[in-house]
């Protein structure tokens, strides 16, 4: 198997865990003060835990978007109705504001690669929904960075995320996909532009079609916004790729 590709899971043995908490940021995620002792293992301090938001219910099935108002069933919104989504569904852990933000943005922008650890451990949980818990044979794709992209940012998030998450659950990484295009920062666009920027922007890797055939997939990402990358991403897994399926992991929706 091409190394390049696969990464092997390694599931956490106790002297990992020891490793773990010397590396572990011994500081807020998010505001950057020291963790007491007994919150060693967490990942946000008192105040910063406090004012997290989690996505609970109700919310779309498919996209995640939270909806505020009463409604006891599944409902899916108005956007996923409109054009529907290569992916099955998405899962995101928190909504992007507060605390997960501030983590993400020092992970991403400040180079803080050591949070990789502590916001996989937020995508480990978000594994217990009940539609990813039903299976087992998962695999994790990143979303990619464009090759220019990676020599400014030194690190991909979604490949750090991914790798650590692998570590932490034992599923395997498949880097699948690849970016072919050098688009222009999607967080400034609106969403009709977002889509067209990203018309054929990812493509599969070189033989990651033996990895992917038949398989349902884990697509990575930091952040979840419009969902168009997600959807792109998607597309080229379950049509090149020959996916069983694919659903989308991310620890925020923006
Ligand atoms: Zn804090
Ligand atoms: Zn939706």
């Amino acid at each position: 198997m091409s190394s390049r590709l696969l990464s092997a899971p390694g599931l956490w043995s106790p002297w990992h865990m020891a490793a773990l908490n010397l590396v572990w940021p011994a500081h807020c995620a998010a505001c950057d003060s020291p963790l007491d002792a007994n919150l060693a293992q967490s990942r946000f301090c008192h105040d910063c835990s406090a004012s997290l938001s989690p996505i609970t219910s109700p919310f779309c099935a498919i996209c995640c978007e939270p909806f505020t108002g009463a409604i006891a069933d599944d409902f899916t919104c108005p956007n996923c109705m409109g054009q529907p989504q290569h992916y099955a569904f998405a899962v995101a852990a928190f909504m992007s504001r507060g605390p997960i933000r501030a983590a993400i943005h020092h992970f991403k922008y400040g180079r803080r690669i050591a949070l990789r650890l502590p916001l996989a451990s937020l995508l480990l949980n978000a594994l217990n929904d009940p539609r990813i818990a039903a299976r087992k044979d998962w695999i994790l794709v990143p979303v990619p960075l464009h090759p220019r992209r990676l020599r400014e940012r030194e690190f991909n998030q979604s490949a750090e995320l991914a790798n650590s998450l692998s570590s932490l659950s034992g599923l395997p990484v498949v880097n699948a996909l690849r970016r072919l295009r050098y688009t222009s920062t999607q967080a400034a666009l609106r969403r009709e532009d977002r889509l067209l920027n990203l018309k054929s922007a990812f493509d599969l890797r070189w033989r990651a079609a033996r990895h992917t055939t038949g398989r349902p997939i884990l697509l990575i990402d930091d952040v979840l916004t419009t969902g168009s990358t997600a959807n792109a991403c998607a597309a080229i897994l379950k049509h090149k790729g020959a996916a069983q399926t694919v659903a989308v992991l991310t620890v925020a929706r923006g």
